[in-house]
This record gives structure tokens, sequence and C-alpha cells, in this order.
């Protein structure tokens, strides 16, 4: 995706219903995590000031590290919200390069005097917009930020003593009573921006056999009604159940703004029952780790409990390669690394099984794992990512208990009890007498790995370890 920043300069003329106001101030929408139109504040308010010059900077800064998942559904999704714009006579103007260079240059192309985005609250979106901002300030142009990918904005939900809220049960409480704006229409009239010297939206390959979700906002709002009308009253029973796949799929549109969590909330509103009750909760929980991760930026690679740090740990080898590859021995472990390898998504059961194999089993540092998962989840969210790590590893805010030890075979039984999930991802077992737990002959019939670990002696070994730091 490397290449020469293009310099944008100002297309003549504007598409589109050209405002007639002569004091009309013409604006930039710098979309980054909202790629849609609709329940869009920041466009609403852009939309508002005058002509709109829909922006997209492709930053090597995120571009690099992001896994094919990422990038393809990234692009993908892009390509949505231009063809999205393309029917109101417009397209998305994607420029490349750093942000604090390519967004003054846009800015200045079009004379605009603000430039509208949805506030970014991880470590890395505040650090590059307050150079942005720096450098728009320099130029006398103003960064307008207008709400954000949560419902509750990082940083608001505090207790009485106006401190924030380490433990999830009372800060979703709180969430909800602070709760949140109706969701707003995308503008319609306006006129339209673009720029004369943009970047084609890159082409991404995917790998065989990899199957990413349908990108954009459409697909997003067509999941989203799927799912309210066949699966969210069974949501609290089937969610753990990874054979039966009943789960949203909402994460990877939500990770882009396709959807806010706004318009999903509203939908859920008014109605009572369990399992709208839980995805609310599910919701909250997105919202709590990027509050967390707002308060400690720094969670997003060390432990939040810091004596954690002074635990011993394996260097992650040979084991790891086995874990990433789907090569543990472990049925319903392998199932899991293999689906994620093989779609860019994972059962939220199956991270939470894997990534207590990868620490507490392998007794390898959460960050290793993390950073995997990152490389391959088209989901891939620092927040949610790194903290659901840190919820397993033990070492994170209202994180499970360290002592709770998931046995993998068990957790298998219960959740995949006729063993449909893990013979669909490790088709090798697909016949064996019993694919929780193959017997040592049908693993030498099949080729199926004998188990990495003991995984009784290894569950006693990270007890130890644990006592060692508690001490
Ligand atoms: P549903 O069950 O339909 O849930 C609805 C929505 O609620 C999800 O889309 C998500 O936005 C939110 N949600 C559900 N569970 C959680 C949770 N535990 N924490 C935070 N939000 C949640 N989620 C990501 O979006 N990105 C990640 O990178 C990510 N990494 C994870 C890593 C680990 C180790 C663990 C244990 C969890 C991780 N999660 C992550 C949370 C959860 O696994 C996914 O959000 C969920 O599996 C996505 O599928 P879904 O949309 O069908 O979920």
């Amino acid at each position: 995706a490397a290449g020469a920043p293009v310099v944008p300069t100002a297309r003549s003329g504007y598409e589109g219903d050209v405002s007639t106001s002569s004091d009309a101030d013409p604006a930039v929408m710098w979309f980054r995590r909202d790629l849609r139109l609709a329940d869009n504040p920041a466009l609403v308010s852009a939309s508002e000031a005058g002509p709109v010059l829909p922006l997209f900077v492709l930053d090597p800064a995120l571009w690099g590290p992001s896994g094919v998942s990422r990038r393809w559904y990234l692009t993908e999704s892009l390509r949505s919200l231009d063809a999205s714009l393309r029917r109101r006579r417009t397209s998305l103007s994607v420029v490349r390069g750093k942000p604090e260079r390519q967004v003054v240059l846009a800015a200045q192309a079009v004379d605009a005097t603000r430039v509208f985005v949805a506030e970014d609250f991880g470590p890395y979106g505040r650090e590059r917009d307050e150079r942005v901002e720096e450098a728009l300030d320099a130029a006398g142009i103003e960064l307008v930020r207008v709400g954000s990918p949560y419902a509750v904005a990082p940083g608001t939900v505090v207790n009485g003593s106006g401190k924030n809220y380490q433990v999830f049960t009372p800060f979703s409480r709180a969430w909800a009573d602070i709760g949140w704006e109706e969701p707003c229409a995308a503008p319609t009239g306006g006129s339209w921006l673009e720029l004369d010297s943009t970047v084609e939206i890159p082409t991404v390959d995917l790998p065989d056999g990899l199957e990413p979700p349908a990108a954009g906002e459409a697909a997003a709002a067509q999941r989203w009604a799927d799912f309210v009308d066949a699966d969210v009253t069974d949501y609290d029973d089937e969610r753990d159940r990874p054979d039966h796949d009943r789960t949203s799929r909402m994460s990877t549109h939500l990770k882009y703004g396709e959807i806010h969590p706004r318009t999903i909330l509203a939908d859920l509103a008014g109605s009572g029952g369990k399992g709208r009750t839980t995805y609310r909760t599910e919701i909250a929980w997105r919202e709590f780790y990027a509050d967390v991760l707002f308060r400690r930026p720094d969670s997003a690679r060390d432990y939040y409990k810091p004596e954690f740090a002074r635990m011993s740990y394996a260097s992650p080898g040979d084991d790891f390669d086995a874990w990433r590859e789907g090569r543990t021995g472990f049925p319903i472990v392998d199932a899991g690394m293999r689906q994620l390898a093989a779609s860019g998504w994972m059962h939220n059961r199956l991270r939470m099984i894997t990534a207590s194999f990868l620490v507490k089993d392998l007794h390898v540092e959460w960050q290793h794992g993390a950073r995997h998962f990152l490389g391959l989840l088209a989901d891939g969210d620092l927040a949610s990512n790194n903290h659901g790590w840190q919820w397993v590893a033990g070492s994170g805010t209202d994180a499970s208990p360290y002592f709770r030890i998931f046995n993998p075979t068990t957790q298998g039984k219960k959740f995949d009890p006729r063993g449909d999930y893990i013979r669909r991802w490790v088709p090798e077992l697909a016949d064996v007498a019993d694919p929780h737990d193959p017997s040592p002959d049908d693993r030498d019939r099949v080729d199926y790995p004998h188990p990495l670990v003991d995984h009784k002696a290894e569950r006693q070994e990270a007890l130890d370890r644990y006592a060692e730091i508690k001490q």
C-alpha cells in the first residue's frame, strides 16, 4: 500500500445541490472509524456548515500493521461508502500519507475552515488527532470533534466521587443512566466537494478460502435487521454455542463504524426480554473496555495489574507455533485457531478458550496471543481484544480470577456437545468416535496430533506460578 503521498488539489465546481448561501463555509468530513452516512453526527454537523468534502486518509501507520482481513475489510467498506456517495453524485476522496499533512492539504484545497471528525479515543488516534489539530491550527483551520464510535464517549462515566469505574457492573449501570442520543438520519440535500488528485482505494487479494463478511453500511444494516428478526430473542441461550453460530456478527461492522451502537441500542430499547438485555450488556462491555483503555492507554501493551509482570512465563517457541496453527492436539482449541485463520473471525467462547490455553497451559504472555489475534481478526480492536486477553489472563480490570482455569476438553463438551463445531474446523476428526478427546489410535489413524501438554499438570504449574506473585 505504500507509495508517494498524493497532494490534493480542489476539483472545480460542486456536485449535488449546490449551496446558494453566500457565507457557506466549505468543510471537510474526515471519515475514520465511522464509514457510514446514516446516524453520523459529525457528517450532519459538517453539512450544516456548507459544502462538504468527504475525505479518507490511508494512513501508513495504521495500514502497515493491519493483517490481510482488516485491510480487505477496510477497502471494501471504503468502496461501499464511495458507492453511497456516488448515488449522491459525489465520491469519497481518498488520499495517502501522514494525516497531519494530508488533512491540512485537503482542507486547504477546498478552502475549508473546519474539519469534522468523530472523536477517536484510542492511544494512537488521540496522538494523531493532536498532531493534526496542531497542523490545522497553524493553517487557521479548526478540528471539530462531534460524537465518537461509542454510545457514551470514553471518559464520561464516573462515580459519585468523579472517578472512573474499575468494575463492569456499576459501570454499565451508570453508563445506561447517562444514556445516548437518538440516531440521526443521513444528511439530505446539501452540496459536496471532491479532490481532483486522489488515490484509488487499494485492492487487497484474499488468501484462498478466506470468507470475510460483506462490508459496508447496507450490509451492516441488513445483518442487524436479520439478527433482530431471527436471533436476538434467543441470544442469551445461544450466544455461548459456537456450534449453532447464532451471534450477531456485528463486531466488524461496529469496528469500522458501518453502524453506530446508538442505532443498535435504539432498536433494542422499549421491549424487554433476556436476549435483548444480554445483548445490550455485551455492547456495554465494548464501551467499558474503550473507557478502560482511554484511562489507561498503557494497558494496551502492559499488564493492567502490574504484579502480573513479575510472574514467570515461557518464551513463545514451538508450542506457540502449534497454537497459532491449530495443532495443539486439543480439538476445541485447534478448531478455534483454525476458524480464526480461515475466516478472520472467531466465536467469543473460542476466543476465551484459546486465550486461556495459551496463557495458562502454555504459560505464554497474553501480549503474544493478542498480537496474533489482531493480525488475523477482521474485527481486531485494540480495546476489546487486549482487554479480552487481559480478562482471560486474570491481569485486567474486573478480570476472570487467575485461578479459574478452563479445561479445554470440558469446555468443548459443554459448549459444542455434539462436536459439530470441532468437526467443521478440524475435518480430520469428522468421523472419530469422540471428537473432544480422540483416542491415541484415532489420532494416529487420522493424523491428528497427540496433546501438546498434560492439561492437569499445566494447570498446577499455572497455579504455582500464580502463587509466587501472590506471596
Ligand atoms: P455478539 O455475541 O453478537 O456480541 C454483540 C457485540 O457486543 C459484539 O459485536 C461486540 O461489539 C460486543 N461484545 C460482545 N462480547 C464482547 C466482549 N467480551 N468484549 C467487548 N465487546 C463485546 N471483540 C471485538 O470486537 N474485537 C476484538 O478484537 C476482540 N477480541 C477479543 C479477544 C478475546 C481474547 C476475547 C475473549 C474477546 C474478544 N472480543 C473482541 C469480544 C468478542 O469475542 C467479540 O466481540 C465477539 O465474538 C464478536 O462476535 P459477534 O459480533 O457475533 O458478537
